[in-house]
């Protein structure tokens, strides 16, 4: 069993931190403060290749390896979350899903145009009635003609402002439960998809939110992704391989938490001595850097999974689980490591503590990954 990276991979993931601690670096502590989102460095990181990063050379993508993908991802979640699930959501969730369910028209005419950064794509799935519960969606789609008529509201899209396009479902047939559901790629500027308000959140504050009204909103029927139907299917495959994404996050975050704590407690002298000499001090970053090591093992093994295309849905909640769990944990031990200091801004580790909370609650909360990996053991 070789641990190493190969030449390809260690590549792709020199590439994501040079561009993470050279352009990423300077504004991520304003981009939190002012909620700007980084457009102009996913334009950046789309000229790189990262927003096709899964995606096939034959739709313009960079076709990297899943291990690729999540060392890059973990790269720039270590400098900036933010940016980092903008380029999660649009590789896993949206662009993905699209290359593997999406007709040719779809694939022809919106799949390049993501695969290269010149469209951004945002995934609508969660509506204030329905966030763990996906099975209790209320947005309808009745089919008109050779279109599809949707009305409904969506909450929570990631990206939802800025985005070119969304990955959304709706209902179709209410009597068919689970299989009464489709995808739909509606873009932007579709009459009747009514962009909501900004959410202002504890973190990710760089990240743009919004809910989404629909009304009469008209879809062509070329833009249903996989079959009417097909909407569980679509979201689920989605979800798998977003939540590599979210633990690339978590152990982004966790990994940058060490570093920072390493650092200052280098430099912080209490008692006549640095506070690194202070056994307290060393276990807490002992236990930091072991949750480190077992997450990063569980997220590289999930994605070393999809890439034998094996199933991997367990890996995949597993490893989202236990990085978010590392984030947190590793966030609050910098804190204290931190001390007073640690809790005020002067320091990154407030930013990553409240950047840490969401990967354990977004695409698919912590209790429903327990849920998931209990189904694949029991049932
Ligand atoms: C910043 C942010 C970005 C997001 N981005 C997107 C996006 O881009 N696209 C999108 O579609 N959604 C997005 N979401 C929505 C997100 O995925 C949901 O918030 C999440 O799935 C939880 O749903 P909920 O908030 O409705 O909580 P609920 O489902 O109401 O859950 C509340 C609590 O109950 C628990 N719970 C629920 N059901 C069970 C159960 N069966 N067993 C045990 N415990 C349970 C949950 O774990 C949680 O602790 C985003 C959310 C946030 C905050």
């Amino acid at each position: 069993m070789d641990f190493r990276l190969t030449e390809e991979q260690e590549m792709v993931r020199q590439t994501a931190r040079e561009f993470a601690e050279k352009e990423l670096a300077p504004g991520v502590e304003e981009r939190d403060e002012k909620e700007i989102y980084p457009g102009k460095y996913i334009k950046k990181l789309g000229e790189l290749g990262f927003c096709g990063m899964v995606i096939s050379e034959k739709y313009g993508g960079s076709g990297f390896d899943t291990v690729s993908y999540v060392v890059a991802l973990e790269e720039i979640a270590r400098i900036d979350p933010s940016t980092e699930i903008v380029i999660s959501v649009h590789n896993s969730l949206v662009s993905y899903p699209l290359e593997k369910f999406g007709n040719d028209y779809i694939h022809s005419e919106f799949l390049s145009k993501l695969a290269s950064g010149e469209w951004i794509g945002a995934f609508a799935l969660t509506e204030p009635e329905s966030g763990s519960d996906a099975g209790a969606m209320k947005t309808r789609a009745i089919k008109d003609g050779d279109h599809w008529i949707l009305n409904g509201s969506k909450n929570f899209i990631t990206t939802g402002g800025n985005c070119d396009a969304y990955l959304l479902f709706a209902v179709t047939d209410p009597s068919a439960g689970s299989r009464g559901t489709s995808a739909f790629l509606i873009t932007r500027d579709t009459p009747g998809v009514i962009r909501g308000k900004h959410e202002k959140k504890m973190g990710i504050r760089a990240t743009d939110t919004v809910s989404l009204a629909l009304e009469d909103a008209r879809v062509p029927d070329a833009n249903l992704v996989g079959k009417h139907g097909d909407g569980f299917k679509v979201a689920l495959t989605a979800l798998d391989s977003g939540r590599l994404g979210v633990a690339a996050q978590g152990l982004g975050i966790a990994q940058a938490c060490l570093e920072q704590s390493i650092k200052y407690s280098k430099e912080r002298k209490q008692f006549g001595r640095t506070i690194s000499s202070f056994q307290a001090i060393r276990f807490k970053i002992a236990d930091m850097a072991i949750r480190i090591s077992a997450a990063r093992w569980l997220l590289r093994h999930a994605a070393w999974k999809k890439d034998q295309g094996d199933q991997y849905t367990k890996e995949a909640a597993m490893a989202k689980l236990y990085c978010s769990e590392a984030a947190t944990y590793c966030a609050l031990e910098a804190i204290q490591i931190h001390g007073g200091y640690g809790y005020c801004k002067d320091y990154p580790v407030e930013r990553y503590f409240r950047d840490a909370k969401i990967t354990e609650i977004y695409e698919g909360t912590n209790e429903i990954q327990r849920i998931v990996i209990g189904r694949a053991l029991l049932d």
